[in-house]
C-alpha cells in the first residue's frame, strides 16, 4: 500500500492517547484485560470498521463456489484482485456519484475479472445472476459482545462512527446485524469515493461526523486500512485481533515497533476509553 506503518504517529495524536497505546497487547494465552493507566479523557469518537470488527458472515455463497459450479477456478492472483488486495486504497470518486454508477463499476470489474479468468463469455450473465442470488443468501451477524460494547461506549458519551470498505448498501447490511440504532454516523467507501487506507475516506468520515483526527480512536481488524491508514491520518488506532480470526494479509510480520493498542474483542475498546 506504500503507507509506512506508524507514519504520522507523532503529528496530531492527542498526547493523552500515547499513554495507553499498546496497553493491552495480547501475548500467547495472555488474559484479555487491560493493565494500562486510566486515561484522564476518553476520545470524543470511536471510528469502527464494520466487517470482521462489528460483524461477520455466518452464511455466504462465495465467488469461488459459484465459479466452481460452472467448472472454473479463480487463479490466485485474480483472487487477490477481487478480494480487495489490489482494490483497497483506491480512489473512485467518479464511480461514487450515485448508486447506479457504483453498481455499474462493480459489474464492470467483475466482468473484467471473469474475462481475465478465461471464463467463456456465454457464461458471464449466468454467473452474475448466481452471484446476485448468492448475495441474498448471505447472513450477516454481529459478534456476540458488540451490542453491549457499543451501548457501553455510548453511555460514556462517545460518538460511534462506522468507516467501512463496503458497497453502496452499507446501511441495510448494518441493519441486518441489528446494530443500526447503536451507531451514530455511517460511512461506506462506496459513498466516500475512496477505500481505506486512502486518506480521502478518513477525511470524508471526519468531516461527516464533525471530528478532528486527534479526537478519534480508530478500531479495526485489518492492519492497512484500520491501523496504518488511520495513523497516517493523525488518528489513534486500536488493532483488533480476534482469536481464531481469518489471517490479515496486510499485517507486517513485526509490529512491535508500532505504537498501537491491541485488543481481542470490542469489549477491549470499552476498557481503553473508560475513565472511571
Ligand atoms: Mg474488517
Amino acid at each position: 500500500m506504500g503507507t509506512a506503518p506508524g507514519a504520522g504517529i507523532a503529528a496530531g495524536m492527542h498526547p493523552e492517547f500515547s499513554k495507553w497505546l499498546d496497553a493491552e497487547a495480547p501475548g500467547d494465552g495472555a488474559p484479555d484485560h487491560s493493565t494500562r493507566e486510566t486515561p484522564p479523557m476518553p476520545p470524543r469518537a470511536v471510528l469502527i470498521d464494520f466487517f470482521g470488527t462489528l460483524a461477520r458472515a455466518t452464511a455466504s455463497v462465495g465467488l469461488d463456489e459459484i465459479l466452481a459450479r460452472h467448472g472454473y477456478t479463480l487463479p490466485d492472483h485474480l483472487h487477490e484482485v477481487w478480494w480487495s488486495g489490489d482494490l483497497d486504497g483506491v480512489e473512485h470518486a467518479e464511480q461514487s456519484r450515485s448508486r447506479e454508477h457504483y453498481l455499474a463499476w462493480q459489474r464492470e470489474r467483475l466482468l473484467a475479472m471473469l474475462h481475465e479468468a478465461d471464463v467463456h463469455p456465454g457464461e458471464h450473465d449466468r454467473i452474475l445472476a448466481d452471484l446476485q442470488a448468492g448475495r441474498a443468501e448471505r447472513v450477516l451477524e454481529a459478534y456476540d459482545e458488540v451490542p453491549g460494547a457499543l451501548a457501553a461506549l455510548r453511555d460514556r458519551g462517545v460518538l460511534l462512527v462506522v468507516c467501512s470498505n463496503w458497497d453502496w448498501d452499507l446501511e441495510p447490511a448494518i441493519e441486518e446485524t441489528g446494530l443500526l440504532d447503536l451507531l451514530d454516523v455511517l460511512v461506506s467507501s462506496a459513498w466516500a469515493g475512496a477505500r481505506k487506507p486512502h486518506p480521502e475516506i478518513y477525511r470524508y468520515t471526519l468531516d461527516k461526523a464533525g471530528l478532528a483526527p486527534d479526537e478519534v480512536l480508530f478500531v479495526g481488524d485489518t492492519w492497512g486500512p484500520d491501523v496504518a491508514g488511520p495513523l497516517a491520518a493523525g488518528m489513534t488506532p486500536a488493532y483488533l485481533e480476534r482469536p481464531g480470526h481469518w489471517p490479515d494479509a496486510t499485517r507486517p510480520a513485526d509490529i512491535s515497533g508500532v505504537p498501537v493498542a491491541r485488543i481481542r474483542d470490542l469489549a477491549g475498546v470499552v476498557r481503553l476509553v473508560e475513565s472511571d
